[in-house]
């Protein structure tokens, strides 16, 4: 299996994972581009948003909750937080597993600035 975050699901690769159930995984991103900075996943392979079916909604939605609760725990809810995925070439996607990244700690320059 050649998908780097499926390794990381099945723990090949070492992350610092802060959530973990039957169906999503959240860690730490390794490139932080915020003071806090974690990716939630399916442990389900979908490769980006525009790969998702039908069949994937719920766990799609489960993804957004445990973004929700990960932000919680590393003391987001008050400040606030963004959440967003990259879907595609053009939108900077650089791995080909469909991953949510929560970024937070500090006031966010708008999206496209
Ligand atoms: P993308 O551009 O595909 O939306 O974002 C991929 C993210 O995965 C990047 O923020 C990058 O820093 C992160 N990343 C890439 N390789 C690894 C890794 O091996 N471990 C972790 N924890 N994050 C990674
Ligand atoms: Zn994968």
């Amino acid at each position: 299996m050649s998908c780097l975050f499926c390794k990381i699901v099945e723990g090949s690769i070492p992350s610092r994972k802060v959530y973990e159930d039957e169906q999503v995984v959240a860690f730490h991103d390794i490139q932080p581009q915020a003071p806090v900075h974690l990716l939630v996943i399916p442990k389900k392979h979908i490769a980006s948003l525009n790969d998702a079916e039908a069949e994937d909604a719920e766990v799609l939605g489960r993804l957004q909750l445990v973004a929700q609760q990960v932000a919680r725990e590393a003391g987001l809810s008050e400040s606030g937080y963004r959440v967003v995925t990259n879907s595609g070439k053009d939108a900077g996607q650089i791995v080909f597993h469909i991953h949510y990244h929560v970024l937070g700690g500090e006031k966010l320059a708008l999206l496209g600035n």
